[in-house]
C-alpha cells in the first residue's frame, strides 16, 4: 500500500488495460491515477472501466483516482475497414465529411470547421504530427492531399492543422455529453483538452457543478501564453507534450515543459508531465535510454505526475511501463543531486497562516528526526500546500472526504487515509494521525511526527496548528490538554 516514491504514476486505460486483473496489476505495479481517455471507446467502455478501477480500489483499499480526459476540440478522423492503412509517401489521400468506414485512400474527418477554414498548399499532421500531408484542393466538405510523411494512420488519430486558425468553441456537443457522463460515473478528475483561455476551464467548472476537480492541459500556444490565468483558474495541469509539439517547434516544449512545472509547483496545484515518455514500450519490454532520461528529467523538475498514454492503453507492456517509471523515479528520488535541484526551485511565498505552518512543519522535519508530515484537510489544500514544500518526510493527508483523498491521489508525496467518524478534538486527531503513521510503516513508537489542523475542526480553511507528536499513544494522553 506504502509507496517507497513521491512523484505520482498516471496510467491511461484502453484496450490493452481491460479487464481487472491487469488494472489491479497496474495498480499493484504503481499506478496512482488512472485516465478515461474519452476520445476513445464508448460509454459503456469507459463505464466499465470505471467500474473495474473502483473494485481494485475496494479490494486494495487505498484511494485511487480516476481522470477522465475530454477531448476538447481536438480533431480527429473516423475510423478505417482495417482499423489502419499504411500512407506512402507521395501517394494521394483525401479527407472528407462522409461517416463511411476509410481505406487506403480516404477516411471521414468529422469537422466542418476544418474544411471551412483550409486552404491550398496548408499542412494537415496526423498522430502527432507523425504524418505530414499536404492540401492539394479543397471544397466545403473534403480536402485532397499528398502525402509528405507516410505512416501508419489508424482509428480517431489525432489531426492538428497549424497554419490555420480554427474557429472552435472548448467544449463541443460531445464534451458536454462525455463531462456529464464522466460525472455522473464519479470520476475525481476532468481534463480540459486545448484549453486556449480562463474562460474555458469556468464553463467546463459550472458543467461539472462540483462534481470533479478540473485539470488544464496546456497543448496551445494560446494556453502557454495565458499560463498565469489558466493556472489560477485550474485545480491542476497537464504538459501534454503530443499537441503541443504539433503546435509548436518541438525544441520549444522542454522550456515550456519547466516553466509549466514550476508555476504549477508554486500555486500548490497538481501537474502531470505526459506524452511519449515510454513510448517505445508500446511494442518492446525495455524503454530507450533517451526516454529513461526523458521519466528522470520530468521528475528533477518536480512534476507531482508522469503519465502513461499508448504505453498503458494500447501497448505490448503496460505493467512492465508502470514499473519502469516507478524504478525510474526511486533511482532519481534516492539522488542527492535531486534534493538540491527540489529545494532550490521552491518559490519563496508566504501568505497565509497555512503557508507559515506547512513551511514550518517542513523546516522542523528537515532538522529534527520527524517520520511524517500528517495534515488534515477537507477540500486538500493543506495537503497540497505541503506537497508544494516538497519535503523529506512522507506527507499523510487525512479527510474525511473520499473525494479529495482521490484527488490528492495526483499530488507530489501525498498518502491519503480516509478517516472514519468524526474528528472533533485536536487529541482524537493526532491520535488518529499516530496511528496511520505507524499502520503504514512510517513511524514506531519511539518516533515522533507533524500532526497540521485547522481548529475548529470541519471548517473549511482554518489551518492554525502544528504539532510535534510523540508516537506513543500514551504521551499523547498525558500530555495533550484537548
Ligand atoms: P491527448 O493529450 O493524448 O489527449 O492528445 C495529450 C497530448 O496532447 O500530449
Ligand atoms: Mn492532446
Amino acid at each position: 500500500m506504502r509507496r517507497h516514491r513521491n512523484v505520482k504514476i498516471v496510467a491511461t486505460l484502453g484496450p490493452a488495460s481491460d479487464d481487472y486483473e491487469t488494472i489491479r496489476a497496474l495498480s499493484e505495479a504503481g499506478a496512482d491515477v488512472f485516465r478515461l481517455n474519452m476520445s476513445h471507446g464508448t460509454h459503456d467502455d469507459i463505464a466499465r472501466r470505471h467500474a473495474l478501477v473502483r473494485k481494485v480500489e475496494a479490494d486494495l483499499g487505498k484511494p485511487i483516482a480516476i481522470l477522465a480526459d475530454l477531448q476538447g476540440p481536438k480533431l480527429r478522423v473516423g475510423v478505417f475497414q482495417n482499423g489502419e492503412e499504411e500512407l506512402a509517401e507521395g501517394q494521394k489521400f483525401r479527407f472528407d465529411l462522409d461517416p463511411a468506414e476509410g481505406t487506403a485512400s480516404r477516411v471521414q474527418l468529422p469537422h466542418r470547421e476544418i474544411f471551412e477554414a483550409l486552404e491550398a498548399g496548408a499542412t494537415l499532421l496526423v498522430n502527432d504530427g507523425k504524418l505530414r500531408l499536404r492540401v492539394d484542393t479543397c471544397g466545403k466538405d473534403h480536402a485532397q492531399c499528398t502525402v509528405l510523411t507516410g505512416g501508419t494512420i489508424s482509428n480517431r488519430k489525432g489531426v492538428n492543422v497549424p497554419d490555420v486558425v480554427l474557429p472552435l468553441a472548448a467544449l463541443s456537443e460531445k464534451d458536454r455529453r462525455d463531462l456529464d457522463f464522466a460525472c455522473s460515473l464519479g470520476v475525481d478528475w476532468l481534463a480540459l483538452s486545448f484549453v486556449q483561455r480562463a474562460a474555458d476551464v469556468e464553463e467546463a467548472r459550472a458543467l461539472a457543478k462540483g462534481r470533479a476537480a478540473i485539470l488544464s492541459k496546456i497543448e496551445k500556444p494560446a494556453a502557454v501564453k495565458a499560463y498565469a490565468e489558466i493556472l489560477a483558474a485550474s485545480d491542476g495541469i497537464m504538459v501534454a507534450r503530443g499537441d503541443l509539439g504539433v503546435e509548436l517547434p518541438v525544441q520549444a516544449v522542454p522550456p515550456i515543459q519547466k516553466r509549466l512545472v514550476r508555476g504549477a509547483r508554486a500555486a500548490a496545484k497538481p501537474v502531470i508531465v505526459a506524452t511519449q515518455m515510454l513510448e517505445s514500450m508500446i511494442e518492446s519490454p525495455m524503454p530507450t535510454r533517451a526516454e529513461v532520461s526523458d521519466v528522470a528529467t520530468a521528475i528533477y523538475e518536480g512534476a507531482d505526475a508522469v503519465m502513461l498514454s499508448a504505453e498503458s492503453a494500447a501497448g505490448s507492456y503496460p505493467v512492465e511501463a508502470v514499473r519502469t517509471m516507478d524504478n525510474v523515479a526511486i533511482s532519481v528520488e534516492s539522488d542527492p543531486t535531486y534534493r538540491e535541484i527540489i529545494e532550490a526551485s521552491r518559490s519563496a511565498k508566504r501568505a497565509t497562516v497555512a503557508d507559515g505552518i506547512v513551511a514550518a512543519a517542513r523546516e522542523i522535519a528537515e532538522t529534527t528526526d520527524i517520520r511524517a508530515i500528517c495534515c488534515f484537510s477537507q477540500s486538500g489544500t493543506t495537503a497540497r500546500l505541503v506537497a508544494r514544500e516538497r519535503p523529506r518526510v512522507p506527507i499523510i493527508a487525512m479527510t474525511p472526504l473520499e473525494v479529495t483523498a482521490r484527488q490528492l491521489c495526483l499530488s507530489w508525496g501525498t498518502t491519503c487515509v480516509i478517516i472514519e467518524g468524526k474528528v472533533e478534538r485536536f487529541k482524537q486527531a493526532v491520535i488518529a494521525a499516530v496511528r496511520a503513521a505507524r499502520s503504514m510503516g512510517f513511524a514506531t513508537q519511539s518516533n515522533q511526527i507533524l500532526v497540521t489542523a485547522g481548529v475548529p475542526f470541519n471548517v473549511q480553511g482554518t489551518t492554525n496548528i502544528l504539532r510535534v507528536a510523540p508516537c506513543d499513544e500514551r504521551l499523547i494522553y498525558s500530555a495533550d490538554p484537548e
